[in-house]
């Protein structure tokens, strides 16, 4: 018999990565009545995607910048489609957070004028090899009370409030109905829908956080919460099998995008641009179609970069994606024993469903209040605001959690209801019965070669139509059939196959909006190849959002509503752009 430990907290924050950590310090903070309950599926010291570490905070307002030009970046990089309401609460908390964590210990290198070292307009350079365990003793600290190693696998409701979730102890096995007053879900985006850039044992040497595996969104589509925008899927430019980003060389050493005949070739797409920045994925775009055109593989050209500041980058990348700094020491090695300095290859990543990069999550009210009563989103798992990285995390959590604690004052606990318990329970620990079924990494294989074959994966160059998309979506319900097949013989296969659940569960959402949004929009991110014009008319202020009733996935247009802000957008359609195959 599986023992069920019940908790009880009157703020649950599940998930301690940025968002989740910084939320429950500010809670003690605000309220050190509260009984604060963080629930974390690893240890807060090294989880999510802070916990190889980072190097820069790439959402600050550096002298200058704004609330509102933070925004207007973000409407050019999205071309319109994003919540103003979002960004601009979120910016405006940008920096008070940033120094926060610099308090609690996070070194941020500082000019000769005092001010925090610049890489870009709204970014700064730190030394952030430590930020995770920095931002996990302050939690610690905070007196929140946390329990590491627990995965959260389910929402515990009532007449349609979350009243607490579901979990279970990585290690132990115990399973854990938790009741709380207010939850927040913080457990980030979706890494491994896709067939990633390297194969078998390096699989996991991939760009987001493998342990991130859309958990906290499948608790909430299948709770019926209204989803926004996974048709912008976020697909990075990185250095080729290190995958890791190519911020620090493009950005921080100036290192110019070149193909392999040795000519730069962002200008030529993007001359339209008139000199303005182009966008995140104008890079990729661009980089693809040189490759297509025969003019591949494409590089950063290292020739002109100053060799001491490039001594400084490898040291970058030891904090946070060391097989960078291993690959760049090569090439310096070898390239000063031949003279010259050899270009890095740079290539995309596999496409991810991620609210911190891209637009793709909840849907979420300026509080950060989903659509279902009870429950509030921060950060990766959050919707409609791009670009947050993770000081937009710590603000979304801090915003989060300031109006979770005005909420529950008047509020009582729930009584959890058994049924729901035990079938969770049930559910949980269903793949240990004995059966001939499938293995985790079985189904996850499959899933991989699904998303990347029919829903516009690497191999199809990002690009998919309607007739792949809805082969997609019948092998997907396949997929979900087999989920009373899925075994586990060790509690590490019983995480790999709730993991491999969950991104099934999430790929079914994605495919769904990709269906719905008949344009493209965001080049490679959203490639229809069946609707290859970005077409404003129809769909130039509109968020594609959805709710799943069941096995069925219903759609939602939501209007976007403008702040009094002007922006001229990058035009798509004026013929400077070279389509695939040119
Ligand atoms: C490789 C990489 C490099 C980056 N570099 C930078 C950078 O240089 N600068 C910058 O500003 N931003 C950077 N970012 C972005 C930034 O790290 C994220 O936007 C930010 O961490 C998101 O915070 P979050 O709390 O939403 O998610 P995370 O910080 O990933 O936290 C999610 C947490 O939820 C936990 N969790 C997941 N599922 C469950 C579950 N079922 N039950 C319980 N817990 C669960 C995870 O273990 C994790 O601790 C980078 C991201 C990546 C992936």
């Amino acid at each position: 018999m599986i023992d069920i430990e019940e908790l009880s907290c009157d703020l649950l924050i599940i998930g301690g990565g940025a968002a989740g950590c910084v939320a429950a310090v500010e809670a003690r903070e605000k309220a050190p009545d509260l009984d604060v309950l963080l629930v974390e599926k690893a240890h807060i010291y090294r989880s999510g995607c802070l916990a190889a570490g980072i190097s820069a905070l790439n959402a600050y307002l550096t002298p200058g910048e704004t609330a509102e030009s933070f925004l207007r970046y973000t409407i050019r990089d999205t071309h319109g489609i994003v919540r103003d309401d979002l960004v601009l609460t979120m910016a405006r908390e940008l920096n008070e957070q940033a120094h926060r964590v610099e308090r609690w210990g996070l070194p941020i290198p500082r000019d000769e004028n005092g001010q925090p070292l610049k890489r870009g307009r709204a970014s700064i350079k730190i030394l952030g090899e430590r930020i995770k365990p920095i931002i996990g003793k302050a939690t610690e600290a905070s007196g929140a009370r946390i329990l590491n190693r627990v995965n959260v696998t389910s929402l515990a409701t009532h007449r349609g409030r979350v009243i607490g979730a579901f979990g279970f102890h990585v290690r132990t096995g115990k399973f854990y109905a938790i009741r709380a007053k207010a939850t927040l879900l913080c457990t980030g985006g979706t890494a491994g829908l896709y067939r990633p850039n390297n194969p078998g044992m390096a699989s996991h040497r991939m760009w987001y956080s493998p342990f991130n595996t859309g958990a906290g969104l499948a608790m909430g589509i299948r709770a019926g919460a209204e989803m926004t925008s996974f048709e912008f899927r976020f697909i990075p430019l990185r250095i080729k099998d290190a995958i890791a980003p190519t911020g620090e060389i493009a950005q921080w050493l100036g290192a110019k995008q070149i193909n392999a005949r040795g000519e730069p070739y962002l200008e030529k797409y993007y001359q339209h641009l008139g000199g303005q920045r182009m966008t995140t994925q104008d890079r990729l775009y661009a980089t693809l179609q040189e490759k297509l055109a025969g003019r591949g593989p494409c590089y950063l050209d290292l020739s002109n970069v100053d060799p001491r500041k490039l001594e400084g980058t490898t040291r970058a990348y030891l904090s946070m994606a060391p097989p960078a700094a291993m690959l760049l020491q090569d090439e310096m090695y070898y390239g000063r024993a031949g003279g010259t300095m050899a270009p890095v290859e740079i290539a995309g990543s596999e496409p991810h469903v991620v609210g911190g990069h891209g637009l793709s999550g909840f849907w979420i009210d300026a509080k950060r209040r989903t659509t279902l009563p009870g429950l509030w989103a921060a950060g990766d798992i959050a919707g409609g605001s791009p670009k947050k990285y993770a000081p937009g995390a710590w603000a979304e959590g801090v915003i989060a959690i300031r109006d979770m604690i005005e909420d529950i004052r008047p509020r009582k606990l729930n009584e959890l209801d058994e049924e729901q318990v035990l079938k969770e329970r049930d559910r949980v620990f269903s793949p240990f019965e004995e059966k001939q079924g499938t293995p985790p990494p079985e189904l996850e294989e499959r899933l991989q070669k699904v998303m990347d074959e029919y829903a516009g994966g690497i191999s199809q160059n990002y690009g998919y139509s309607e007739g792949e998309l809805k082969i997609a979506a019948i092998h997907l319900n396949r997929l979900q059939q087999e989920f009373e097949a899925i075994t586990a013989t060790s509690m590490h296969d019983l995480l790999l196959a709730h993991d491999v659940m969950d991104r099934v569960t999430v790929s079914q959402t994605l495919v769904a909006h990709m269906l719905h949004r008949q344009e493209t929009r965001w080049h490679c991110y959203q490639e229809r190849l069946d609707y290859p014009e970005r077409n404003d008319a129809r769909w130039g202020s509109v968020f594609v959002n959805s709710v799943r009733r069941g096995d069925t996935i219903e759609m939602v247009e939501r209007a976007v509503e403008r702040a009094n802000i002007e922006v001229v957008l990058p035009s798509l359609s004026d013929g400077a752009i070279i389509r695939h195959g040119d």
